[in-house]
């Protein structure tokens, strides 16, 4: 008998799919063909494959890598570089072969070169003309698959290669993607170009002559490749020009070549965003806002935001009331159902429990949401506009219901799983003699509520810093049934549990470590403990949010930090706080409930700490500059700015110099290009909401960053026009002494002349931002908002 023999790569590429087969038939003692002369079947003898590795000198069979066949595939992941050592073994029948496998690391991806080609892919005969395509083809090295970024030059500078000299000549930045080790990437060269490259010349040169000479760049993990140059003939050259013979064609607009007939409107679309998903964010702006505003003038009714109506001037605002003096507003003492639901929704601002009584911690709760989350001075009383932002807070950080259903649904050998959240079964049934919650083997009817929010606030601190990212959950529901398939039998997770991942600089917090921990702790003090006020490890922890403690041993947690409510009082546990509907967790309008339970006059008022929203912008729009500190992005500019962004779902590299990866609407993910380290929430894209959020959480570094560097008063749209243009350009854009006269002029109030200093910040006269510069000239010159490009 022939001996059973496994093909396939002993030295796999961490990542890639690799083949592994056993010899097809035993060539010996099967024969080629069955007795009644038909092919002998191969599922006779079937393959068994299993994967094992080497543990403290033994070998463990690892649990999800059975497969059946005579060929199968095997990727292998970074961890398995780690490891002793890793066996496959191949099964049929009695027989059995082995392959010892030693993974290594993907080799570092590379470009090889660039070269031209016209736009049918072939080699060039004639040089380029502006209005036709020029295909940089890039040969890249283990980048199967990767998106490469190429950008065209127009060369000034002596010799080949890329010089700093030529910066100001960028032209434009597209991406393709790497298939059998080739990207092309087609740009169109556009007339606009010849424009920009003859008004900008070498040193000494006194007109670019004949031709403009082109390159491509392409980069990789910041390394930059460049193409040879190729010529262009200039159509504005006095020689050229004199020649008929040779007439410069894409500049006549009227007469186009079906190239350039695609040309321009694929410019604007990849003006506005270099990437496959331009989506009119438009659309997506109005549906993820339905921010509920009670409207005083008809208090019955009630008034979503609809299309058109948030890109009103922000004067209409004025309609939120008057200032009651607090007359009207919710303070301590005060007792409602209202108050209720406001202890239940804010109860991540410092810790709270769903009682119906305006308490001590319902006043530290809502001042620390005054101070964190409104951005008013603190008050600590409930009126108008405390409603309002509290509808604004959970329409944006809700939680998904989704995340939390219960862990059975994942384990195949549970056959009664439980429809999410558990059974309701073992009320008022202890796993222990002592009565206490924690023993408490109840399935309580969904999730609490004051968890969910707590989570929420959780999720809005983490996101107003970049070391330390929300990630997602590892657990939130367990049933007994998941339970008793581990075994274990703590009760924290029925409902009053959640564990959340997370990631530091980028890098997930992830497998059994001594080196998370600190990390851990770190996360723990800086946010769930300071904000949260989560008391660790239980103690002290009656009435408040609880941490499971951190640790290697059993019952800690080593890459995940757990919060829960077990130490509510059993009167804050009835079922009524638990949830298992997305609806039920914000439960409708803050601001609707008031109405209806008769709080009109709270709904109105607006005092307590006005929103900067509100009266500085209509000093500003009305009468006098004011000091900027005062002022915050209008909504008006929010749209102008969210319009030049686009909204992008997944990663890309901006179109900078050096490509910052970034995602949503311009959303900085870090420096440099994206390289895999970035969170997983963003590699597996985003949704429009979320870079909705981000996009708020973002423009407040902008409206800062203005405040901190412009110390002379403001109109609002001057303000607005500034958030723009650094949003732009970058946070640090004045300090840096990047648009030294614009900053000059600004500091000296001579705003006319700051306003044209806009119009020379366009990166060399890149079209699209050449029409931004006007635009935000326009906003500080004129207060017209004008997104149009
Ligand atoms: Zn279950
Ligand atoms: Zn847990």
């Amino acid at each position: 008998m022939s001996e059973l023999k496994i093909t396939g790569n002993p030295t796999p590429v961490v990542g890639k799919e690799e083949f592994y087969s056993v010899n097809q038939l035993l060539a010996n003692s099967i024969p080629t063909k069955n007795l009644d002369g038909s092919k002998p079947n191969p599922f006779e003898y079937p393959v068994e494959w299993s994967v094992h590795i080497l543990e403290n000198g033994k070998w463990r069979k690892t649990k999800e890598n059975d497969k059946k066949g005579i060929k199968v595939t095997y990727k292998f992941i970074q961890q398995s570089l780690e490891r002793k050592g890793i066996r496959i073994l191949a099964k049929r029948g009695d027989q059995v072969a082995r392959l010892d496998v030693k993974p290594h690391k993907a080799e570092s991806p590379k470009i090889d070169s660039i070269e031209f080609l016209d736009k049918n892919g072939k080699k060039p005969t004639k040089p380029f003309a502006y209005g036709q395509t020029l295909k940089a083809r890039v040969h890249c090295l283990h980048m199967e698959n990767r998106r490469v970024y190429a950008t065209l030059w127009e060369d000034d500078a002596a010799g080949a290669g890329h010089n700093k000299a030529n910066e100001k000549n960028k032209m434009k930045t597209l991406h393709g993607t790497v298939k059998g080790g080739i990207a092309d990437i087609d740009f169109v060269l556009e007339p606009d170009f010849a424009k920009i490259a003859n008004a900008i010349k070498a040193k000494g040169d006194s007109s670019e002559g004949k031709t403009h000479e082109y390159y491509v760049t392409a980069e990789i993990l910041n390394k930059k490749t460049a193409s040879k140059n190729t010529n262009v003939a200039n159509p504005d050259d006095k020689v050229t020009k004199a020649k008929p013979a040779t007439p410069p064609k894409p500049a006549a607009p009227k007469k186009q070549t079906p190239a350039q007939k695609k040309g321009p409107s694929k410019k604007q679309k990849k003006e506005k965003s270099i990437g496959d998903d331009v989506i009119d964010w438009w659309e997506g702006l109005f549906k993820v806002k339905p921010i509920i505003v009670p409207n005083p003038q008809a208090p019955t009714g009630n008034n979503p935001l609809k299309t058109g109506e948030a890109d009103k001037n922000p004067k209409e605002d004025k309609k939120e009331g008057p200032n009651c003096g607090e007359k009207f507003c919710i303070k301590k003492g005060d007792k409602s159902e209202l108050i209720r639901e406001i202890n239940i929704r804010l109860a991540g601002f410092g810790g709270n429990v769903p009682t119906d009584e305006f308490t001590d911690r319902t006043e530290k709760m809502i001042k620390q949401f005054q101070r964190d989350y409104m951005k008013v001075p603190e008050t600590g009383k409930v009126c108008g506009n405390v409603l309002k932002a509290v509808d604004e807070f959970c329409n944006k950080w809700v939680e998904k219901i989704s995340d939390y259903t219960c862990l059975c649904k994942n384990v195949h050998s549970i056959t009664n799983k439980c429809s999410g959240f558990g059974k309701g079964r073992y009320n008022g049934e202890y796993s222990s003699s002592s009565k206490i919650e924690r023993y408490h083997k109840y399935e309580r009817p969904g999730i609490h509520r004051a968890l969910l929010w707590g989570t929420s606030t959780l999720r809005f601190y983490l996101s107003k810093q970049d070391v330390y990212k929300y990630l997602w959950k590892t657990a939130g529901y367990r049933c007994w049934e998941h339970n008793n398939s581990v075994p274990r039998t703590s009760t924290n997770h029925m409902g009053k549990a959640v564990d959340i991942q997370f990631s530091k600089n980028g890098i997930t917090i992830g497998g059994k470590r001594e080196s998370n921990l600190p990390l851990l702790r770190d996360i723990n003090d800086k946010f769930y403990s300071k904000y949260l006020n989560a008391k660790y490890q239980w103690v002290n922890g009656k009435n408040n949010f609880s941490i499971e403690p951190i640790g290697l041993g059993t019952n800690q947690t080593y890459s995940w930090i757990h919060l829960d409510v077990r130490e509510f009082d059993n009167e804050y546990l009835d079922d009524k706080y638990f949830v298992k509907t997305q609806e039920k967790i914000t439960n409708g309008s803050i601001s609707e409930l008031a109405k209806k339970l008769g709080f009109l006059n709270t709904c109105m008022c607006n005092s307590g700490g006005n929103n900067s929203d509100t009266k500085p912008q209509e000093d500003a729009e009305n009468d006098k500059r004011i000091d900027p500190k005062k002022l915050k992005a209008s909504s008006k500019a929010k749209l102008f700015i969210k319009d030049w962004e686009a909204f992008k779902p997944n990663l890309y590299n901006d179109d900078s110099e050096d490509h910052h990866c970034t995602i949503g609407y311009g959303h900085l993910v870090h420096s440099g290009p994206c390289n895999g380290s970035e969170p997983q929430e963003f590699k597996n894209g985003i949704s429009k909401e979320r870079g909705l959020q981000l996009f708020d959480l973002r423009i407040a570094d902008f409206e800062k960053a203005v405040q901190r560097d412009i110390t002379v008063p403001l109109y609002q749209y001057e303000f607005d026009a500034l958030v723009s243009f650094l949003f732009n350009c970058g946070e640090n854009f004045f300090v840096l002494k990047k648009a030294p006269k614009l900053y000059k002029h600004l500091l000296n109030k001579e705003y006319d002349d700051a306003a044209k200093e806009f119009l020379d910040v366009t990166s060399g006269g890149l079209g699209g931002l050449v029409k931004r510069r006007k635009a935000e000239n326009n906003m500080f010159l004129n207060n017209i908002y004008d997104s149009n490009h």
